[in-house]
């Protein structure tokens, strides 16, 4: 049954693998993570579609999240807004007006390109047809990023509408109804995951930069007196949170944004960034955002969003700590992460070194043969009650072994001709690769311990 001796001469510290986008791409549409929207009319730009092990690996980062910035917290309450928002509020939070890129056309190749980005995006169509045509670039002129969409019957002016850019607009004008119903004391903080759309003039690296994509964001409400204090925590516990998912300090890192790089509104900005094999990128930001949206709510609604301290009867408007994760991004620096290859008994393993509360599948239930399918459909149905397994009977073990590894599920059972006589199945662990037999009638209890304690 083993490929490597059961007592895990497993081989040591993985060989990390200067890993290419391509083969991280082609892997992850292979294995059902991620691939292009509308494949089969080649795709549309800036859009991907998560298969069945991509959406398990994204809900279970989204449940990381909101057990942690959410659940665990007395002081963080969630929502669940509408994608499309009153046209006012983009007006209000700035994005009609601010919320642009500027852009080039080239008139040689009719392409269009980011005027920050031109120099890492030269004219490639242009020159491979022969470089004696330069590109000819227009002025640099603003490009609004919200997607546009039309409510109701007829398509005029008044119907028009934005797909949400960023999550947390909806949190602050649902701000004082969240905080009545929820009887929310500032400090306090209004958290939500969910879709944002961005008409990206250059969607690239893959998800990175995508049209549409989801954030996972909390809008941290609190006294004038405290934004420092609360811009400090917020920013331990987001790092924490990425050291939790199996980030490093080799790459996962804080980088602060220059005053000059600040939005308008913003005292503090800084990034968490990854490092991708494209670079040091953005994952998240965290970003102190002042009164800013409150106030401008405020002025745009005609309603007040004031608070007053119960004991000292100041009235105020809250200041904003955000925290801004971009769930996508996330996911791609966990596989940049987590793929690794490494040699076992002179042969090439890959394995996809995802923590266990992440990993799409927790275990997998494997009989030896197919003669042993209906214990060993048992146990997976038993399982799956509880936690997300897969049953594979087909191939020889050491192959399906591998097909795990690949995709990161940590636990693989294998029932064999044994089992029947000893009631015990064996545990192969995917990291060490090292084997142990456990009674069948305990498999949930050793899988739930094992996955809490690495959790
Ligand atoms: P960038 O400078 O890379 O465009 P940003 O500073 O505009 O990003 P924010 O507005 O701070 O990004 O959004 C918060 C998070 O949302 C980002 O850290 C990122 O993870 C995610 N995000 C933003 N734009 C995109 C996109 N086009 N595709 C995927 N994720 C995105």
């Amino acid at each position: 049954m083993s490929e490597i001796s059961a007592t895990g001469s497993a081989a040591g510290e993985p060989a990390r693998h200067p890993l290419s986008m391509e083969t991280l791409v082609s892997l992850c549409a292979s294995r059902g993570f991620i691939y292009p929207s509308s494949e089969i009319y080649s795709g549309i730009a800036g859009f991907w579609d998560y298969g069945p092990l991509g959406v398990e690996l994204k809900n279970n980062l989204k449940a990381a999240w909101w057990q942690r910035v959410v659940r665990e917290r007395d002081d963080v309450v969630g929502i669940d807004s509408a994608i499309v928002s009153h046209p006012r509020v983009w007006e209000a939070s700035g994005h009609v007006e601010h919320f642009s890129d500027p852009m080039v056309d080239c008139r040689t190749c009719k392409r269009r390109f980011r005027a920050d980005q031109i120099s890492d995006e030269p004219c490639s169509v242009t020159k491979k047809k022969g470089s004696v045509q330069d590109c000819d670039l227009t002025e640099a002129r603003d490009f609004n990023l919200m997607l546009q969409t039309h409510v109701g019957a007829s398509v005029e002016a008044s119907s028009e509408a934005y797909l949400r850019p960023e999550t947390c607009q909806p949190i602050f004008t649902g701000f004082k109804r969240v905080r009545e119903a929820s009887r929310s004391k500032v400090p306090f903080g209004i958290a939500q995951i969910g879709k944002a759309f961005r008409n990206e003039i250059t969607p690239r690296n893959f998800t990175f930069r995508s049209r549409e994509f989801e954030q996972a964001e909390m809008e941290f409400f609190c006294h004038p007196s405290e934004r420092e204090k609360w811009f400090e925590s917020w920013r331990e516990a987001r790092m924490s949170f990425h050291r939790a998912i199996g980030f490093t300090e080799a790459n996962v890192r804080f980088r602060e944004h220059a005053q000059d790089e600040l939005a308008h509104y913003a005292r503090a900005a800084e990034d968490v960034e990854f490092l991708f094999p494209f670079g040091w990128q953005e994952i998240e930001g965290v970003h102190d955002r002042g009164d800013w949206d409150l106030t401008r709510h405020s002025e745009f609604s005609g309603k007040n969003l004031i608070v007053t301290d119960e004991e000292t009867k100041e009235r105020y408007t809250p200041m904003v700590i955000e925290t801004s994760m971009g769930v996508d991004r996330t996911c791609l620096a966990l596989l940049v992460n987590g793929y690794t290859e490494e040699e076992v008994q002179g042969e090439k393993r890959n394995v996809m070194r995802l923590t266990p509360e992440l990993a799409p599948i927790k275990a997998a239930v494997l009989p030896l043969s197919k003669k042993l399918s209906e214990p060993a459909r048992g146990l997976y149905q038993d399982l799956a009650r509880r936690m997300n397994v897969f049953y594979d009977e087909s191939g020889n073990i050491g192959r399906r072994y591998r097909r795990q590894d690949e995709v990161g599920t940590p636990f693989c059972l294998t029932w064999d001709f044994d089992s029947a006589e000893d009631g015990c199945v064996t545990i192969r662990e995917r990291d060490s690769m090292s084997q142990e037999r456990v009674s069948a009638d305990s498999v949930l209890n050793y899988l739930r311990d094992r996955l809490e304690a690495a959790s």
